[in-house]
């Protein structure tokens, strides 16, 4: 109950601030309401150990141990019927293609083998929270930020990497707290969220110690910051993952802050081409 309990309070901080990745509409994972901590809410912890990680396609079907703050919880990610994973086949990688353009939403679920091709490291962010992020990400994400230091911003991961297990945390204690419509409205299920594949970030801009906010309703503190640093991710690899007006295609609402790394080439044909990685990859539903 403590953890509901906080859970709550954390929610309606987050929807009273609204702060980059606080918004209702976040993307896959509420993962603003998942915080363990308080001057953060976005924050998911790392896996302390690599048991944690998705080694395989056994990460979707087998009972995996994630690592919070303080506790350490095994959550079985197979037996909720409110969730389809455990009836969906699980897809590999295809050998040909570029895995930077591997494609995971809602109806694109982890490949079981993505990281026997990619591995995360991790970092930690201005606050000391650790995250884990897959290594050429994180590469171009520091030149990403140093990028946007010459223009007077500070950017900091808040959310990247998220396990499978963790996501089906979120997934029951969002279950419990509002009820399956809630979750199907704004929880990613698990297995479908980007941030399973360490190439998704969730940056938080902090001009001159002002973190700039976007509301759901578009109040913004940082329009012209934003813009900016939109305009800088195509060149470090990036691109703008959930832009405003594409929801019927990404499944997602405008997130400013949700940057996804698909290599330097490939951002800048997608960002040239005006396309989402769905449309840019032929597979938008019609
Ligand atoms: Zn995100």
């Amino acid at each position: 109950m403590n953890n509901i309990r906080r859970y709550v309070c954390i929610a309606l901080s987050a929807l009273a601030l609204m702060t980059s990745c606080g918004s209702a509409s976040d993307d896959e994972g509420r993962l603003s309401v998942s915080s363990r901590t308080a001057a953060d809410n976005s924050v998911i912890e790392a896996p302390a150990d690599t048991s944690a990680l998705p080694a395989s396609a056994e990460s979707l079907t087998e009972t995996e141990t994630t690592t919070e703050t303080t506790t350490t919880t095994t959550t079985t990610t197979t037996t909720t019927a409110s969730t389809t994973t455990e009836t969906e086949p699980v897809p590999e990688l295809p050998a040909s293609d570029d895995v930077y353009l591997t494609l995971v939403n809602k109806t694109h679920m982890l490949p079981g083998d993505f990281f026997n091709v990619l591995s995360l490291t991790t970092m930690q962010n201005y606050e000391g929270n650790t995250f884990w992020v897959e290594e050429e990400t994180l590469a171009h994400f520091q030149e990403l930020k140093e990028d946007m230091a010459a223009v007077g911003l500070d950017c900091e991961i808040i959310s990247a990497y998220r396990s499978i297990a963790s996501q089906q945390e979120i997934w029951d204690e969002y279950e419990a707290l509002y009820g399956l419509w809630y979750c199907n409205a704004y929880v990613a299920v698990p297995g479908y969220s980007e941030h399973h594949t360490g190439l998704a970030i969730d940056a938080r801009l902090i001009r001159n110690g002002t973190v700039l906010y976007y509301m759901a309703d578009g109040q913004t503190n940082g329009l012209e910051d934003f813009a900016a640093f939109h305009s800088r991710l195509a060149e470090h690899g990036f691109i703008l993952r959930y832009p405003q007006g594409k929801d019927g295609i990404t499944g997602y609402s405008y997130e400013p802050w949700h940057i996804r790394y698909v290599g330097v080439e490939n951002a800048k044909k997608i960002s040239a081409s005006g396309l989402t990685l769905e449309e840019y990859l032929g597979e938008a539903e019609q």
